[in-house]
């Protein structure tokens, strides 16, 4: 008898394991080679896994899988309730599973127990969002001259590579799997060799709930090995990446040769502007989170503060007092604020920049450097870092840190601000923190970037458009459109006239 692919992963099974096989047409294999790569828990710097590794070979396999399944098998000629249901199957079964999925999350990236359930849920709620959202994703009739009739049909690009960034491991892989596949698509997954766990684990969910094999595969290896093979290789249709600006640079330049379609969802350097009339405990309470969320490795993190003068004593007095009061130490705990950072290099990398900072004459106000973790002496720790008395052209200022570190500036009036915050190479996020609703929609629609957050910490949830302006990428991830950067619109146009029509006359 023919085993179904949920049979063939044996069901997901335990999820917390010494070893994790990639996917590859419905099943767990190792690389052709036998490599495998160490994973670790980077709150306590330890070995917790090995994974298999892939090579091109491998990739290959996964592309040849893809391409298959599209090409020949099943799922992108279902009804789309159907693919709806199996969408809303993943999503269930990641809900029974959610404390696994959690804990998974937080042993592989080191993220607060706190952040990783944020981000588990939002991955759940994108398949049902997606799940909704294709069933009501129709081409349209178009108005046409007599006898004419057309009407776009709506038709799934192919197989996509969905490159994924170490920062929301499982989340990120949600915002790429779920349209991508409710749209009818294919997917080959690498995800960051930082955290591979959770894409792993959600692509044999997907199998248990459904997805038929080939659909969505998913292969750990090195960015500059699989990811550039994956980019470059002609049975690829659609590139979707996050991660940094000059990896998506790379990227872009690659795909440019067979013309893949593209997303980028790239690095930022977002301003939050607090104004003299801002609620002071929202801005301030918001500005905390707006960075320190995440230990700061967000791509909408809100790094660039600027505090009107009128107000920034007072606010900076609250905001660095609060900001040593938040806690740092077992991810575990549902106390803990901020959890570690995601490596060694990454930690060196943060503090190079605030060295970097003090060299250049900056202050720090608080923070500043690691700090050891009792029982987590071995991981990668680093104080939440305020900096002050900065100028537009230290690099601290104008460069991702990608770690807790914020930097504040003072601002007199709106314009100044307005371009002081469109200062940047960057477009992703930004902050506004105002009472007076016709400033914040004035300044809403001043700068340069994809998302504005008014009095509001939070920059998404699922149906909001997530992407960036400028060096911080393009197409829009986490909305009904995003669909749409996954289909094709066909346009069918059909004659039903009366008479033959003879454009010739001969
Ligand atoms: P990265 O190089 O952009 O990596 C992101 C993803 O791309 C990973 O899966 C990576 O694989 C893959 N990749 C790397 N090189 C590639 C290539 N040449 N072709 C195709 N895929 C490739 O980011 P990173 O090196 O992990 O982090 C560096 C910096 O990027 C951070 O310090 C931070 O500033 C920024 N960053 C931004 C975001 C964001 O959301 N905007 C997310 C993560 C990092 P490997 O893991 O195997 O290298
Ligand atoms: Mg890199």
């Amino acid at each position: 008898m023919k085993q179904t692919v949920a049979e063939k992963i044996t069901a997901v099974g335990e999820m917390k394991r010494s070893h994790y096989s990639m996917i590859i047409n419905g099943e767990r294999v190792e690389s052709v080679s036998g490599n495998m790569f160490e994973t670790y828990d980077p709150a306590k710097g330890e070995v917790i896994a090995t994974i298999a590794k892939a090579t091109i070979e491998d990739a290959e396999k996964a592309v040849q899988a893809a391409r298959n399944s599209f090409d020949n098998g099943k799922w992108r000629k279902y009804p789309v309730g159907k693919r709806a249901r199996v969408l809303n199957k993943i999503a269930a079964i990641m809900r029974s599973r959610f404390n696994e999925l959690c804990e998974l999350e937080v042993l592989n990236s080191g993220k607060s127990i706190g952040a990783a359930q944020v981000q588990i849920n939002q991955a759940i709620e994108d398949f049902e969002f997606y799940a909704g959202a294709i069933v009501g994703h129709r081409g349209k009739v178009n108005n046409m001259p007599n006898g004419f009739f057309n009407y776009t049909h709506k038709e799934p690009v192919g197989v996509c590579a969905q490159i994924i960034p170490w920062n929301y491991p499982m989340m990120m892989a949600a915002w790429k799997i779920a349209p991508a596949i409710a749209a009818g698509c294919s997917v080959v997954v690498k995800p960051a060799s930082l955290t591979p766990i959770t894409a792993i684990i959600l692509n044999e969910i997907c199998h248990e709930a459904g997805v038929p094999e080939g659909v969505v595969n998913t292969v750990p290896g090195a960015g500059q090995v699989v990811g550039d093979y994956l980019v470059t290789h002609k049975d690829v249709n659609k590139v979707a990446f996050t991660g940094s600006t000059p990896t998506g640079r790379d990227i872009m330049e690659k795909a440019s040769s067979t013309l893949k379609r593209l997303t980028l969802e790239l690095g930022g350097k977002s301003p939050s502007i607090v104004f003299e009339d801002a609620d002071m405990e929202a801005a301030v309470a918001g500005s905390l989170f707006g960075i320190f969320f995440n230990t700061g490795q967000s791509c909408e993190a809100r790094s660039r503060l600027f505090v009107h003068e009128a107000i920034y004593d007072e606010f900076m007095e609250q905001f660095v007092s609060r900001t040593k009061k938040l806690k740092l130490g077992d991810p575990f705990d549902k106390g803990t604020h901020l959890g570690s950072i995601i490596s060694r290099s990454q930690l060196e990398k943060i503090d190079a920049y605030v060295q970097s900072a003090i060299a250049d004459g900056a202050t720090v106000l608080t923070g500043g450097k690691e700090i050891k973790i009792e029982g987590f002496e071995n991981g990668y720790w680093y104080e939440p870092t305020i900096i002050a008395d900065v100028t537009p052209d230290m690099k601290v200022v104008q460069e991702e840190i990608f770690g807790p570190v914020v930097v504040v500036e003072k601002f007199t009036d709106e314009r100044e601000v307005i371009k002081r915050a469109n200062d940047t190479e960057y477009g992703l996020g930004s902050a506004v923190w105002t009472t007076n609703q016709a400033r914040a929609t004035r300044v809403a629609h001043q700068i340069q970037a994809g998302i504005v957050m008014i009095n509001s910490p939070f920059s998404a949830f699922p149906g909001t458009p997530f992407g960036g302006y400028k060096q911080s990428g393009f197409g829009r991830e986490l909305t009904v459109e995003t669909l749409d950067l996954y289909m094709e619109d066909k346009s069918v146009l059909s004659y039903y006239g009366p008479k033959p029509i003879n454009p010739f006359g001969v």
